[in-house]
């Protein structure tokens, strides 16, 4: 059985031919997949999904790129999609310096408040964490361990992140 962890099939993009994707994925044996949202509009097209195919689950966080937008409502908003029954996880979140859309300490910010609402017994313990290079991995897994977190999935670690993600 393969289960996709990693969707944005509430992307513009698949707005026309979702059904087409849908099948292809099954067709490929792809029997589950969790479709992420990580941006205001991202966010509103994951209920929607998760609601319609079975085989769909969800998770929302706000993504370090934009850091700087988000707002109280939307972390409100982020916790009270997470008390959905097939939201599974929080992310995509992490720190992300390789554009510089947002200062790294309003990155940290952001990170640090929804590690605080994963904590929260609504949420799932898990994160979904995306990273580049340049970004120190150190703070996000402290941060996690602090907050014990039970799991994360990590993604697009680069260098010697994966190192110290292990350590
Ligand atoms: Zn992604």
């Amino acid at each position: 059985m393969l289960f996709d962890t990693h969707t944005h099939i509430n992307a513009e993009e698949f707005k026309d031919d979702l059904e087409d994707v849908m099948d292809r994925a099954k067709s490929a044996g792809v029997e589950a997949m969790v479709v992420i949202g990580f941006d205001r509009p991202s966010i509103e097209g994951v209920r929607p999904l998760i609601e319609r195919y079975d085989q769909v689950y969800g998770a929302v966080g706000w993504n370090p790129v934009d850091a700087v937008d988000m707002t109280d409502k939307d972390l409100e908003r982020i916790e009270e999609l997470l008390s959905h029954p097939k939201m599974v996880a929080l992310g995509e979140i992490g720190l992300d310096y390789h554009w510089d859309k947002s200062p790294k300490q309003v990155q940290k910010d952001v990170l640090r408040r929804q590690i605080r609402l994963a904590k929260k017994p609504v949420c799932r313990l898990l994160f979904i964490i995306g990273r580049r290079r340049k970004t120190r991995w150190r703070y996000s897994a402290r941060s996690m361990q602090r907050r014990s977190a039970a799991s994360c999935i990590v993604t697009a670690i680069i260098g010697n992140g994966l190192k110290n993600v292990l350590n």
